[in-house]
């Protein structure tokens, strides 16, 4: 999913020398696909949709339009806003402009979970806002965030940030920006059911999409374990633990990421691991944000293996040595199933996705998981010679 064209650098791409500076020290050598294609129809100024696999690099097509734009407008003031639907993906995307704009950007991260008084300080020297929506909306109505001079308005996992439980921060944010911007949307995945939303902010937008007939990534191998008993309600996962336990010891993987659908579960999983002699840690949006952020940097320095998460680190999340995800209840839609997989496989990676159905309570959610994205899903059998890497 990442064929670079080996004759193609970002100079090509016409960027101005700041940004070309910035991306080398970043370690942003040749852009991939999805960043040739998308970035010279961005610096048009066009109002995008832009749709490509997990970890294949969107971020660094709004980072470079972002520093583009503040560059070209020689201001100080806010000129760029980019949301996030999770703390932990508005930090990642921040990092990466700092990376790349460090000699000459000003970008800052406001997210819920962190003191209000230390954004008051940041905004005043900001041309870049990263955020969640509930954060930015309250800055905005607060006047504590002026939106009268923002050009380029961005939200990351577009469709996550459209639905329902988004939508009315999301209006208001829109409301309250001036008229004449520049809008980019991107995810991996957009439901039909999407696309009139998505359309209802811009005017002709346009579509720049890479392979998404099959949207799964090349180097992800899928499968799937049935297990006989499942406690759904319960703290506790009998018999999938040794499942699991099995998973990890035939599978070899550098660092693995471990979904399951309630926050307590995420603690139980993760303790029981522990005991069992597989060192794990856990995050969900129900712990303290520096606890959350802790278990981010323990992922991402390798300094843990294995992650036990909620749905909270599905999107967005990019640890580049994640090489094994396990879904131990199965996602509640088919495109949360496709993120979920892609935590594994960054940037051209090779990884593995093993499912567990339990039998009678998931086969049907299994069943149209596959038939949404017509997915290719073996039988995981333990101890076979192909789940070695
Ligand atoms: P996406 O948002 O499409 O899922 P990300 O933007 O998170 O993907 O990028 C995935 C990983 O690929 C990141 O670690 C990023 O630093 C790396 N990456 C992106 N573009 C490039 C590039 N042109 N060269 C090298 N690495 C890149
Ligand atoms: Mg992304």
């Amino acid at each position: 999913d990442i064929e670079l064209d080996e004759n193609v650098l970002f100079e090509d791409l016409l960027l101005s020398k700041p940004v070309l500076d910035g991306l080398k020290n970043a370690g942003f050598l040749k852009p991939s696909p999805i960043q040739l294609k998308a970035i010279p129809l961005g610096k048009l100024g066009l109002d995008l949709i832009v749709q490509a696999k997990s970890g294949t690099g969107k971020t660094c097509v709004f980072s470079v339009i972002s520093l583009e734009h503040i560059l070209a407008s020689k201001s100080k003031s806010l000129q760029v806003l980019i949301l996030a639907p999770t703390r932990e993906v508005a930090i990642q995307i921040s990092d990466c402009i700092k990376s790349i704009g460090q000699s000459f950007a000003k970008c800052h991260c406001f997210i819920g979970g962190q003191s209000i008084n230390q954004d008051k300080t940041k905004i005043k020297n900001c041309q870049i806002a990263v955020g969640t929506p509930g954060r930015i909306n309250h800055l905005i109505e607060q006047n504590l965030l002026n939106t009268s001079n923002i050009r380029f308005f961005v939200l990351d996992e577009a469709d996550k940030l459209l639905e329902p439980e988004f939508q009315d921060s999301i209006n208001l944010i829109f409301s309250k920006l001036p008229e004449n911007k520049q809008i980019l949307f991107l995810s991996a995945t957009y439901p039909e059911y999407m696309a009139s939303y998505a359309t209802r902010y811009m005017r002709s937008p346009t579509f720049v999409r890479l392979n998404i007939v099959d949207p799964s990534l090349r180097g992800i191998k899928q499968f799937y374990k049935i297990t006989s008993y499942s406690n759904l309600s319960n703290k506790c996962f009998g018999y999938k633990i040794d499942e699991l336990c099995k998973v990890l010891s035939s599978v070899q993987f550098q660092q693995a990421i471990i979904f399951v659908n309630y926050q307590i579960k995420a603690e139980s999983l993760s303790s029981s691991l522990n005991e069992r002699g597989w060192q794990s840690i856990y995050t969900s949006g129900h712990i303290e944000q520096n606890q959350r952020n802790f278990a981010m940097n323990q992922l991402k320095n390798f300094k843990c293996r294995i992650l036990v998460s909620t749905d909270l680190t599905a999107r967005g999340v990019d640890a580049q040595n994640v090489d094994l995800v396990v879904c131990m209840d199965l996602p509640t839609d088919p495109e949360t199933y496709l993120h979920r997989i892609g935590r594994a496989g960054r940037y051209g990676c090779q990884g593995k996705a093993v499912s567990f159905v339990t039998e009678k309570e998931e086969s049907a959610k299994f069943d149209e998981i596959i038939e949404s994205y017509n997915l290719k899903i073996a039988q995981f059998n333990d101890g076979l010679d192909d789940i070695v890497l």
